[in-house]
């Protein structure tokens, strides 16, 4: 046995350990409230039983092993739905860029800790009405007084705010320059006077995205992560952070078996649904994307085993996963006839085919939106030209708006 299938059944065994209590099933009907407390208390056992920070150096407080081995315990917690997703953001880009690039190493270690045992929670506020899939767009600006900074703006969609504790940023700190070249990161106490944080209710039902509001915000000096002018570059090294992430085959949604299941079940004119020409079409369609994307995978995992770097192949799993559970999910809808169109508030993505269909959309778009993504593929895999970019050269400030 290798050492990634030994460590895959020690995961496996901490989260049957755990499912009776943190489980999918067991939170069924659980208020956010609820629902975050218990995902505290999972974090804090996770923690102790050494499964945080898994590829995270020892000096920092983390286990010292591979992206591969964080990768597999990802992928094996996914299956149990636990209530770790409140912790993902925080744990996958804002601390560890904090910890890449903050200078105060013993108030990062402290942060680490508590990050990782779920006691504080940290968000990334990129994205602004103005600045989304072109980030260099942004607004928010800060103005330095030679001593600190004062910051002034909006950011939008920024995932969990409501709860946060600190969060990363991206400001614009020059404005009479090209876009990119005039923007400043920082970390923010969320909780600091001037911030406000407004959720925003989504089509699910959930608000787990917020609009917040900077009025005149202190920011002191130690608080920027790099250089001034060098935020567009912090902001890149924040997206690449662990661009492999453990992927669903299954697409996100419930999983194609479970389709199978209701193909049994349904009647279409007189038979079982499952002998129907056309939904066998899309089982076959379903199963052999899966296929090739369980490939993209395995050879990213077998690059990052010999210490290379996976390609930008990656953009495919989630431009082609994503869309497909969408049409899948709408197409068990349509054979579930009426009930399809029940709604129930409690249910969850992983298994219920309405809500994984009423969440499809926010999937298109968080984290590279379909047609950004199909650029990346144009530009980065199929070699075309790049997408024309006007305001090349242009100072910020000159931009019309
Ligand atoms: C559920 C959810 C959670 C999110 N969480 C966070 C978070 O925690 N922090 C954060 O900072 N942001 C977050 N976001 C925001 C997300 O990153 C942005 O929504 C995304 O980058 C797209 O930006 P936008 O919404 O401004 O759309 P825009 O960039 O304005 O795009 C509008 C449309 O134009 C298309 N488009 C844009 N540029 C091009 C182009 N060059 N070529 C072709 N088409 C183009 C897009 O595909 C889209 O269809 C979240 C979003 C969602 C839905």
């Amino acid at each position: 046995m290798s050492d990634l299938d030994a460590y895959r059944e020690k995961a496996r065994a901490f989260l049957i350990s755990m499912a009776p209590k943190f489980g999918r099933d067991a939170r069924r009907a659980n208020t956010v409230e609820q629902d975050l407390a218990l995902g505290r208390q999972y974090m804090a056992a996770r923690h102790d039983a050494g499964f945080a920070g898994i590829n995270w150096p020892v000096e920092i407080g983390g286990q010292g092993l591979t992206h591969l081995h964080k990768i597999t315990f990802d992928g094996e917690e996914m299956q149990f739905g636990m209530p770790s997703h409140f912790f993902g953001i925080s744990l996958g880009m804002p601390v560890p860029i904090v910890m890449h690039y903050c200078e105060d190493k013993a108030w990062v270690k402290e942060r680490v800790l508590k990050a990782l045992r779920g006691e504080e929670i940290w968000c990334q506020m990129f994205s602004e009405p103005s600045g989304g899939s072109d980030l260099a767009a942004l607004r928010t600006k800060v103005e330095t007084d030679g001593n600190g900074w004062k910051m002034n703006g909006q950011k939008i969609w920024t995932s969990w705010a409501q709860y946060c504790d600190y969060g990363v940023i991206v400001t614009r700190s020059d404005p009479t320059i090209e876009k990119h070249k005039g923007l400043t990161y920082f970390w923010v106490d969320m909780k600091a006077q001037g911030v406000e944080v407004r959720p925003i209710k989504l089509a699910g039902g959930d608000s787990h995205v917020n609009e917040v509001f900077f009025d005149d915000v202190r920011l002191e000096d130690s608080q920027r992560l790099g250089a001034v002018g060098g935020g567009f570059g912090v902001a890149l090294h924040t997206l690449m952070i662990e661009r492999y992430i453990a992927t669903d085959s299954g697409g996100f949604g419930p999983h194609l078996d479970e389709f199978i299941k209701l193909a049994h079940e349904v009647d279409i004119n007189g038979k079982p649904g499952i002998e129907d020409g056309r939904v066998r079409q899309q089982i076959a369609r379903n199963h052999a994307m899966r296929a090739g994307l369980d490939s993209i995978t395995k050879r990213a995992f077998a690059m990052m085993m010999a210490g290379m770097q996976p390609g930008p192949e990656g953009s495919l799993q989630k431009l082609v996963a994503v869309r497909s559970r969408q049409k899948l999910s709408e197409l068990a809808m349509d054979l579930k006839g009426n009930l399809g169109l029940a709604f129930d508030e409690h249910a969850f993505v992983k298994t219920d085919w309405g809500t994984s269909w009423l969440n499809a959309p926010t999937g298109r778009i968080a984290g590279g939106s379909d047609e950004v993504l199909l650029n990346t593929i144009a530009e980065k895999i199929l070699g075309l030209p790049q997408d024309h970019r006007p305001d090349k050269g242009v100072p910020f400030n000159a931009i019309p708006a």
